[in-house]
């Protein structure tokens, strides 16, 4: 049987819209313009990644269903990104660390 390989598509390269981070992609479909990666987004509050995803979820099954409150959730969800951006930008990266390891890391000279 032969096996039949998808492409994917490539898209213009999107960078993390967090600073200091330097990760980015070319998964995304225009006109999409700022991305949160993987890792910078586990550093975001649950509650506020959890209130994004369930109404990213119920934007996806109005578009199925081609619901008339589409808009509504497309503004929905891009407050509940904008709020996820705004907590990482309140919380600059390596504040993640555990303070103990912090100190550890401060001795050792390495922060
Ligand atoms: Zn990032």
């Amino acid at each position: 049987m032969k096996q039949v390989r998808r492409e994917r598509p490539v898209y213009p390269r999107v960078f993390c819209c967090i600073p200091g981070c330097k990760r980015s992609t070319t998964r995304i479909a225009p006109p999409c313009e700022s991305v949160i990666c993987g890792s910078c987004w586990r550093r975001a509050p649950k509650h506020l990644r959890d209130y994004y995803s369930r109404f990213s979820r119920r934007l996806t099954i109005a578009r199925k269903r081609n619901s008339d409150r589409v808009a509504l959730l497309e503004h929905v969800v891009d407050q509940a990104f904008r709020r996820v951006w705004k907590a990482l930008l309140e919380q600059p990266l390596g504040d993640d660390i555990p303070t103990l390891m912090r100190e550890q890391l401060r001795k050792d000279g390495l922060l």
